[in-house]
């Protein structure tokens, strides 16, 4: 058995101004064998793939896969160029493959596509043929569309949010390919979409009531005929007709099985709609502040103020206000910003600066700070990933500086990393209990490493792209009956 591996994923912000051009989608792309070397043993859906075909014994071709972080709305062209070379590579394999492995987001979107995972299935379905098995490992954060069940065979999503099972969802996609090859099983998949739009800070899947709706689906699974069930809890922050929570449910050869399982956890899941919202948890950044003070009073772990609204990494709301207390020792680790990287990096180690740092991206990220302070590291850095989140996976930073200003110590970085676990301190000679209060821009993923690493999490709701509140959003494509946005 031959099976071809793949991937084509983002998240698009598509209120950000910036377009993603096909050049964050190079800087992250691998090719061919490079796929198992650079993925093999990491926690990413590639990485499960290849375990489980190692395992079952199937033999594995790599086509094409990138996944850059999350950013704007990308170009049409990137569409165009990474669905033409899968078709050309599966096309001109030496020898054909029994089926194809996928990993594909779900909350994709281009300067002109609402919906592309659902055309990219269709392109490749098109260029295929009726017979080859499309197998996809996508993220929980997808906004899918019904009609994306047309052209695959299989569908597997996250089960939890930190994504620490991305491993996991690609072995599953495998094992249940595999066995369909094989001629075990006949999966047959169903989507119900129950309306609901859950900004991505609701989304942490061990926090209830949503832990709830995870558990009844799992006991689903537990059913006989039941294959797979997955809750994909959507993805606000994209402009789109599909936006939105949907529950996908795999069964053996019975389809109104898998329906049935995804319309009585659709159903649980709008009871629940007004618990998932945990707005109790919004702080303001001065209420925030003020709270962290007093807890690090007496404590010996670090307090995280979390700036979950900002969707570019270089949002200031947070930084103006510890700035001005000035009496918390502050990390604020990965803002994005390679011009002040590149002046400090040109001040050299162990020299004064003056930056501008960050806020630069839109007019909602809270425009830059003056800072004066000595350079303790400059120039690129890369490494490996060793939290729990996309563990073993490569990290590039680019040119990169650590810049320590009175009571904040601040690192600028190059590309859009996301600070999620203690590497940010790790990789230049902290720790994260140095300090008394760390800035994090993560929305979910950061608890895998930081529910043990921090003392308190503090949510600090900002003006920014990604507010918890939704109302603050210009939507124009979401259909009505969608809460809470159309309803
Ligand atoms: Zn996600």
């Amino acid at each position: 058995m031959r099976l071809a591996i793949g991937g084509f994923a983002h998240e698009t912000v598509t209120f950000l101004p910036e377009t993603t051009e096909i050049d964050a989608f190079e800087h992250a792309a691998l090719r061919g064998d490079d796929i198992f070397t650079v993925l093999s043993g990491t926690n990413t859906d590639a990485g499960g793939m290849i375990n489980a075909c190692v395992q079952l014994r199937a033999d594995i071709e790599g086509l094409v896969h990138t996944a850059p972080p999350p950013s704007g709305p990308f170009s049409d062209a990137a569409f165009d160029a990474y669905l033409a070379e899968t078709i050309d590579r599966i096309r001109t394999l030496d020898e054909p493959v029994d089926g194809l492995l996928l990993h594909l987001h779900g909350a994709m979107a281009t300067d002109s596509r609402q919906d592309p995972e659902t055309d990219y299935v269709r392109e490749l379905r098109t260029a295929l043929g009726p017979d080859l098995p499309i197998g996809l490992s996508m993220d929980l954060h997808g906004n899918l569309s019904p009609n994306l069940l047309d052209n695959v065979t299989l569908l597997c999503g996250y089960h939890e949010s930190p994504h620490i099972d991305m491993d996991r969802t690609g072995e599953r996609t495998a094992e249940l390919m595999v066995r369909t090859l094989r001629g075990e099983i006949a999966p047959v998949c169903a989507m119900a979409k129950p309306g609901i739009v859950l900004p991505s800070i609701f989304t942490a899947t061990r926090l209830a009531p949503l832990s709830d709706l995870m558990a009844k689906a799992r006991a689903w699974e537990r059913e006989p005929g039941v294959l797979d069930v997955t809750i994909f809890t959507g993805f606000a922050y994209a402009d789109v007709a599909p936006i939105g929570m949907s529950i996908v449910a795999v069964a053996d050869n019975d389809p109104a099985l898998a329906q049935r399982v995804a319309d009585d956890l659709a159903k649980t899941a709008l009871h629940m709609r007004d618990q998932l919202y945990k707005r109790e948890l919004l702080l303001s950044v001065d209420d925030a502040i003020a709270k962290a003070a007093d807890i690090a009073r007496n404590a010996s772990k670090p307090v995280v103020l979390l700036e979950h609204a900002d969707r570019n990494n270089d949002s200031t709301h947070t930084l103006h206000g510890l700035v001005a207390n000035g009496s918390l020792k502050a990390a604020v680790p990965y803002l994005y910003d390679p011009e002040a990287a590149r002046t400090a990096i040109a001040a050299g180690v162990g020299n004064r600066v003056t930056l501008k740092v960050g806020g630069n991206s839109s007019d909602r990220a809270g425009g830059p700070v003056e800072m004066t302070g000595t350079v303790r590291f400059a120039g690129p850095k890369t490494y490996t990933n060793s939290g729990p989140f996309r563990h073993g996976a490569p990290v590039d930073l680019g040119d990169c500086a650590l810049v320590e200003a009175g009571n904040v110590t601040i690192s600028l970085i190059s590309t859009l990393e996301m600070a999620m676990n203690e590497d940010p301190f790790l990789q230049f000679g902290q720790r994260a209990d140095d300090f008394d209060v760390i800035v994090l821009r993560s929305k979910t993923h950061f608890r895998a490493a930081y529910e043990d690493l921090a003392e308190e999490i503090l949510i600090v709701e900002t003006p920014d792209w990604g507010p918890a509140d939704l109302s603050r959003l210009p939507y124009r494509n979401v259909p009505p009956g969608v809460f809470p946005v159309t309803e």
